[in-house]
């Protein structure tokens, strides 16, 4: 089996700034009143009204599952629709490390029905620190993320259909991996692939919610693509989930659904924001380390963004980047509230990481060796010096930089590339790249 790599959480987005620069008091006052209007008026719905018992086996299967939602189907954002339409939903999981993991788990607890999960990496054990559905046992045996995360789910909540895909997400399997999905969460380490999700986002109208940890640091952004008069990507409620009593109330409520998705204006889009992806050597969780706590509220504003969603109500979706730093404090919360009319991708549609025009070159090279042609890209051989030095050994001169971590050597030139000695494996040559050098 191939040496495994650490696929790890996603690197920096935007800087955080101080509370005081930023809009985050005056947004959560607005958010706080928002919230005491919509449980308010949810407080104020009569009971519902009697109806006849349900057929024996689907009070069984009612039975247990309101059993196991109870507590979130007693709080009123949730509720018992909510709940039958989170069952009916299906959303795709783009990364399955540490955020990938949290946000798989928390959505498999709440009960979202169908989840992918992609993720081209193993586990290994400087993973357990914080990547909350893999043990030990996953580490001794090198077991794909993916596909340990959908055994680890079938344990505690085998309602949940689990799609586990071994694979990187490139623009030649995106459609078949993503389409299905009625919502997209990015826990990828890379800009690359961000960039790449948002380019298929946007071309087929599917939300997605941005999500990055690293040292203490977590930002997300909720990212809603202009709604397609022909599309319908939010999920109805499905005939085995529904109240038999309910039916004539699905067929009012389950489009409500999508139809409030198509009400609501679009936000910008990723490149609206960062027309570019950073430039430079971008900071990864192997190389800045992580705290656990970041990457789980990176993924619980995440997953909370998606039941928002999933149960029908956009009007309460956050609009910002938010990001927050729990070892300092500090948070920002950047308005995100309209699309960039002059952006290359929402704007005029150019969709050029889904044409493949932003994928690095690789190719094998030689024997045991892999090449890689990032994108072009000045390296500070000193800076990156530095940064290896804890993780292997490392030399350089003013043409290449030598890191050997056993049994690979990467060596690094001026421009950004990169040769991956000791491997044959594309895949994992290019996760040893964007684990120590950056994507
Ligand atoms: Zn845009």
């Amino acid at each position: 089996m191939s040496q495994p790599s650490q696929h790890s959480p996603a690197p920096h987005i935007a800087a955080t700034k101080s509370g005081a620069e930023s809009s985050f008091q005056s947004g959560s006052e607005s958010s706080l009143r928002q919230e005491a209007s919509h449980f308010a008026a949810a407080a104020e719905k009569p009971a519902s009204p009697p109806t006849p018992p349900p057929s024996p086996a689907t009070t069984s299967n009612l039975n247990t599952l309101n059993d196991r939602y109870s507590r979130q189907i007693l709080f009123p954002g949730i509720g018992a629709h909510g709940q039958h339409l989170l069952a009916s939903a299906h959303v795709a999981i783009v990364g399955c490390g540490a955020t990938g993991a949290a946000a798989a788990s928390l959505l498999a607890r709440a009960g979202v029905g169908t989840l992918t999960l992609i993720d081209r990496d193993f586990v290994e054990p400087s993973n357990l620190q914080r990547q909350v559905l893999f043990d030990e046992a996953d580490a001794r045996e090198s077991l794909p993320k993916a596909e340990a995360a959908r055994r680890k789910i079938a344990l505690f909540n085998s309602t949940v259909a689990v799609h586990s895909h071994i694979a990187d997400l490139v623009p030649a399997n995106i459609h078949d991996l993503l389409a299905p999905a009625h919502l997209i969460l990015d826990a990828t380490d890379n800009f690359e692939t961000r960039y790449l999700i948002n380019d298929y986002a946007v071309q087929q109208s599917k939300p997605w919610i941005y999500a990055a940890a690293i040292g203490a640091y977590a930002a997300t952004m909720t990212i809603l693509p202009r709604p397609s008069g022909e599309k319908n990507h939010l999920p109805e409620p499905t005939e085995k989930m529904c109240h038999p009593e309910r039916s004539a109330e699905r067929e009012v409520e389950g489009p409500a659904v999508a139809s409030a998705y198509a009400a609501t204006n679009p936000t910008p889009c990723l490149a609206c924001i960062f027309p570019k992806p950073p430039s430079g050597p971008v900071e990864t969780c192997d190389t800045s380390g992580i705290l656990s706590t970041a990457v789980n509220l990176a993924a619980s504003l995440q997953a909370t963004e998606a039941l928002k969603l999933l149960t029908g109500q956009p009007h309460l979706l956050r609009r910002s980047l938010l990001s927050f730093d729990l070892w300092t404090s500090e948070h920002s919360e950047i308005s995100a509230s309209k699309p960039n009319p002059d952006c290359t991708v929402c704007g005029q549609r150019l969709f050029t990481h889904l044409a493949g025009e932003g994928r690095p070159h690789i190719t094998l090279c030689g024997r045991n060796s892999v090449q890689i042609h990032e994108h072009s890209r000045p390296v500070d051989f000193a800076a990156m010096r530095d940064r290896l030095a804890p993780h292997g050994q490392v030399r350089f001169n003013d043409l290449l930089l030598r890191f050997e971590r056993p049994p690979h050597t990467i060596t690094l030139f001026p421009d950004g590339r990169a040769l991956i000695q000791g491997t044959t494996d594309i895949t994992l040559a290019r996760s040893l790249y964007a684990r120590f050098i950056g994507s």
